[in-house]
């Protein structure tokens, strides 16, 4: 395997925007480990086409809301490519529409150790091997947020609101904290974006019924956030660290 590519794990890099991530990546040169939790199938099929279109590629199962699983991940990686420049912290999950006073702890817990607790240990993984500090050779970081952590989603669900407002402080803080030891960190916070997400929180239907209240009268596309993703990524960011880039459609 060369070792001249750079090298980019993607945390839920199997469908939605992660896999726009993966293609895009792929066709701006780097080696993808594409990290997923259940659909192997989806993973497994990504990848053939990764490789087909000349790319290197391979998937690599493991829930990020487990620390032992992320460790593992992070040791795949270092075994299949023997170095990390570029890391996306792009798993996430929605759950049902309720209301604050409907959501139970085990509920708000399951939210805040997957989208939270599950960035900040992948995020410290991706440092310990990028970091100057320790004996890395720099790299970048992308943390996926939210409009809905400016928006609060009301009604429908407060606590993944919160825990993108939590990825945004934590793209603030590590990326001053790592600012001196070549890692940038950023965050892009797309709006509502045409993947199967929606469906896994029982609104199927969420992008038909919520275009017409976009200022563009529609949703992003993977591609167009993967897109931001990217740039942040590349060196043409070379002196962005710390920002939180709407990828919204102006909402
Ligand atoms: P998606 O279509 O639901 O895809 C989710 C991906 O994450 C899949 O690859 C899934 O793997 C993986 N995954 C789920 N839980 C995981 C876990 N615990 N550990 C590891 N992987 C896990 O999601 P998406 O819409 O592309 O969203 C990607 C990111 O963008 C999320 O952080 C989301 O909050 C954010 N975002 C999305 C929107 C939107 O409207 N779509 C808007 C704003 C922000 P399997 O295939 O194995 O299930």
């Amino acid at each position: 395997m060369s070792t001249e590519k750079k090298t980019l794990l993607v945390t839920g890099g199997s469908r939605g925007i992660g896999a726009a991530i993966c293609r895009q990546a792929v066709q701006a040169g780097y080696r993808v480990a594409v990290n997923y939790i259940s659909n192997q199938a989806a993973a497994d099929a990504l990848v053939a086409e990764l490789k087909a279109t000349g790319g290197e590629a391979f998937a690599v199962k493991g829930d990020v809301g487990n620390e032992a699983e992320v460790v593992a991940m992070f040791e795949a990686v270092d075994r299949a490519f023997g170095r990390l420049d570029a890391f996306v912290n792009n798993a996430g999950i929605v759950d049902v529409k309720a209301r604050v006073d409907e959501m139970s702890a085990e509920r708000v817990e399951r939210m805040m150790r997957i989208n939270v607790v599950g960035s900040f240990v992948c995020a410290r993984e991706a440092v310990k091997r990028m970091s100057t500090r320790h004996g890395g050779k720099g790299g970048a970081i992308v943390n996926l947020s939210s409009a809905a952590a400016r928006l609060g989603s009301p009604g429908e669900y407060v606590d993944y609101a919160a825990s993108k407002g939590a990825i945004d402080t934590l793209t603030i803080g590590l990326a001053r904290e790592v600012a001196l030891e070549g890692i940038r960190v950023n965050a892009v916070s797309p709006g509502i974006t045409e993947t199967e997400i929606h469906a896994s929180g029982g609104q199927p239907d969420r992008v038909a019924r919520m275009q017409d209240l976009l200022p563009m009268k529609r949703a992003g596309t993977a591609d167009e956030v993967a897109s931001a993703v990217l740039y942040l990524l590349s060196d043409a960011a070379s002196y962005i660290t710390g920002a939180i880039l709407n990828v919204s459609g102006g909402r």
